[in-house]
């Protein structure tokens, strides 16, 4: 046995073609999920194709039985995939992941038209650095109604032959005076406007240009500009996940935070049977913004699911919720910052996790001396270990960078707060919140072998 710890390269130790295949799978997923909603959708779409149920059908089948595969959608926003063990009370082995990301959202009413061009106004979502959102081109996505009640969604931008969107950023030569600017100063959230039309539609007299957008608009989808006050349209980045480097070593992609964790456990859950201990994917909305809402992982779709299954089995659905939470395990699956050669500065090189090393588990997260952070405990932590080595899974420590730098949070502590034993476990990002980030099949795979050891 060495006496020294060093980190293991998944590279070296996993088998190339099974690394590879399972990064085409997700690249697919990234493509298609570039929100919230269409995260959800095809999540749950391939939970059905494996067999997974509604908790609904299945309680009205008496069907609750211990290997149940069960799903529940939450506002079609959030979700949770279950495989159920033998007692319930005993308690569930749980990775949680999200599935919103940092984004442009449309305000409500968004069209106006200036200097020959219409915009739509936005209001970003969650941490962006404004600047990198400009000259891209950007896709919209959403739910919009007309006023007669009829559902209309929005993908514009993602085929071939769709147009795209496009935040103008001010010409180098007259930037003289933004140059001088502090980044988070230069773009401004009021000038992350979005251009949508430049040709005025014939016969219009005042605002012709709107007015050629809102008959585009009204021709294609039927709606109308009050539409707008009661839709939900997201700006994101155009285009699929690509491979990147030489060796293709990599995917670049829209939202891996935290997407790149939610497929890695989706996949690991998929291939779960009967296990002794619940097994449960968890989905979460609204992580970006500080989990809160009722699609979030503070709200109680979740515990209320549990207490059902629980009155179901005839139990006392309310202690026994907290029994089933309390003898608990999670995985907080959500991605880590990792050492970045352009800003070693920022990070600790022992202690942040390092591309293409495996799964990052990190203990803690937190500002100012693990503020707001769930720190997890020796005890859990050995455990994991033992688990870890015994299904040669590949792992490494991380955290949020160097001490008083900065930092984050994750759902951590929102499970914690049951006595379930908690702690984050992701894979390590660069570029983390850019609209387009980075990262490696390796860490990857290795992300997706931990969920499945842990679960089964
Ligand atoms: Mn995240
Ligand atoms: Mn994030």
């Amino acid at each position: 046995m060495s006496l020294s710890y060093e980190r293991s390269e998944v590279w070296s130790k996993k088998n190339h073609e099974d690394i590879f295949s399972f990064a085409e799978g997700y690249k697919k997923f990234l493509s298609i999920a570039k929100t919230e909603r269409l995260a959800h959708r095809e999540l749950l779409c391939r939970a059905k194709e494996k067999g997974f149920r509604s908790f609904e059908e299945l309680k009205k089948e008496g069907n609750l039985l211990p290997g149940a595969k069960l799903y529940l959608e939450n506002k079609n926003k959030s979700l949770v995939l279950m495989v159920l063990g033998a007692d319930l009370e005993e308690g569930m082995r749980v990775v949680g992941s999200h599935i919103d990301v940092p984004r442009l959202d449309l305000k409500q009413v968004p069209l106006y038209e200036e200097g020959k061009l219409a915009f739509f106004k936005t209001h970003y979502y969650g941490g962006v650095k404004k600047y990198q959102w400009t000259c891209i081109p950007l896709a919209l996505h959403g739910l919009a109604y007309t006023k007669e009640g009829k559902a209309v969604e929005l993908s514009i931008g993602e085929e071939e032959e769709d147009p795209v969107f496009y935040i103008n950023d001010l010409l180098i030569h007259l930037s003289a005076d933004q140059m001088q600017k502090k980044l988070s100063e230069a773009i401004t959230g009021e000038q992350l406007n979005v251009v949508v039309g430049h040709m005025p539609l014939k016969g219009e007299e005042k605002e012709a240009i709107k007015a050629g957008v809102l008959k585009a608009l009204n021709d294609k989808y039927g709606l109308i500009e009050e539409d707008f006050l009661v839709s939900e349209i997201e700006v994101v980045p155009a285009g699929k996940a690509r491979d990147v480097g030489f060796d293709r070593s990599m995917v670049a992609g829209h939202g891996h935070d935290d997407r790149a964790c939610a497929y890695a456990s989706l996949r690991a859950i998929l291939e779960i049977e009967a296990p002794q201990k619940t097994a449960v994917c968890l989905f979460a909305d609204k992580e970006e913004i500080g989990s809160v809402g009722n699609s979030s992982m503070e709200a109680l779709f979740f515990e209320n699911l549990i207490s059902e299954i629980l009155a179901y089995q005839g139990k006392d659905s309310s202690l026994g919720r907290r029994r089933a939470l309390a003898a608990s395990k999670v995985l907080s699956a959500d991605v880590s910052a990792c050492f970045d050669p352009n800003f070693p500065e920022v990070t600790e090189k022992l202690n942040t996790a390092h591309l293409g090393c495996g799964g990052s588990l990190n203990k803690y997260t937190g500002v100012r001396g693990k503020g707001g952070s769930n720190d997890a405990n020796a005890e859990f932590l050995q455990e994991l270990r033992e688990l870890f080595d015994k299904k040669n899974v590949l792992w490494q420590t991380g955290e949020l960078g160097k001490v008083d730098q900065g930092g984050g949070g994750t759902i951590a502590f929102i499970l914690a707060k049951y006595g379930a034993e908690v702690v984050d476990f992701g894979l390590p990002v660069l570029s983390m919140h850019a609209p387009i980030e980075l990262i490696s099949k390796a860490d990857l795979y290795a992300a997706y072998e931990a969920y499945k050891a842990f679960m089964e």
